[in-house]
C-alpha cells in the first residue's frame, strides 16, 4: 500500500493520473509497502488473459524478481515515472523516498528498475531525461542507483515510517540487518529479470 499522506489527481488528458504528497515526506520515508493485498500473477497466466484486459492491466503493473506481475490495490498503481525519481523501489519490496518529497509535489517512481516488458520513448521533464525507457536500464544504471538507495534505506529509522507494520516479516528482519551490517545491502540489480 501506499503511503498515507498521497493522493491521486488527474494531470492533464495525456499523462493522465499521477501521485501527489499531501505533506512533506523526508528522504528514507517508506512510500510503497508490497503487502499482501496487492494482485500478483505469474508470467504464464498473465500471457493468457485476453489481450484487452492485458494491455490495459500492463500500464499499472510492475514486475517482481520471480516475474510475476503486480497490481497494487491502491493508488501506487498510478505513480509515473521520472528519470530523476523521487522515490526508487529496492529489493526489500518497498519503495522508499530517495530525497525529501515537498507538500504538493508529485511522487513519481523510477520505471528503469520495475522490468518494464519492452522499451519505450518517454519525456517526462527531469533534465537529465533518458529519451527511452530501456528493458535493460537496470544493469546499465543500477550501481549508481543503488547508491541513492541504499543512503536512503539506512535512515529508515530515523524517519516517521507509517508502512512499516505492512511490511513482511521476512522484509523487516532483512531490513534490520541492514541497518546493523550496511555490507548486506542487497543490490537493486537483483530484481533483474535476466
Ligand atoms: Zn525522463
Amino acid at each position: 500500500m501506499i503511503h498515507p499522506d498521497t493522493t491521486i489527481k488527474n494531470i492533464n488528458p495525456i499523462i493522465g493520473n499521477g501521485v501527489f504528497a499531501l505533506k512533506d515526506i523526508p528522504k528514507g520515508t517508506i512510500i510503497v509497502a508490497r503487502d499482501t493485498y496487492d494482485l500478483v500473477i505469474n508470467e504464464n497466466e498473465f500471457l493468457k488473459l485476453d489481450p484487452v484486459l492485458k494491455n490495459s492491466m500492463e500500464t499499472y503493473m510492475y514486475r517482481d524478481k520471480n516475474k510475476n506481475f503486480v497490481l497494487s490495490w491502491d493508488h501506487a498503481k498510478y505513480m509515473n515515472h521520472s528519470c530523476c525519481s523521487n522515490t526508487m523501489m529496492t529489493d526489500y519490496d518497498l519503495e522508499i523516498a530517495v530525497r525529501d518529497i515537498k507538500a504538493g509535489e508529485e511522487i513519481t517512481t523510477e520505471y528503469g528498475i520495475l522490468n518494464i516488458v519492452e522499451s519505450y520513448e518517454i519525456y517526462c521533464g527531469c533534465k537529465n531525461c533518458r529519451k527511452i525507457l530501456k528493458t535493460d536500464d537496470l544493469k546499465t544504471y543500477g550501481d549508481i542507483w543503488d547508491q541513492t538507495i541504499k543512503e536512503s534505506l539506512l535512515l529508515i529509522n530515523t524517519v516517521a515510517q507509517p508502512l512499516i507494520t505492512v511490511l513482511s516479516k521476512e522484509s523487516k528482519k532483512r531490513i534490520e540487518e541492514l541497518l546493523k551490517n550496511p555490507e548486506l545491502y542487497s543490490s537493486v540489480k537483483n530484481l533483474s529479470l535476466n
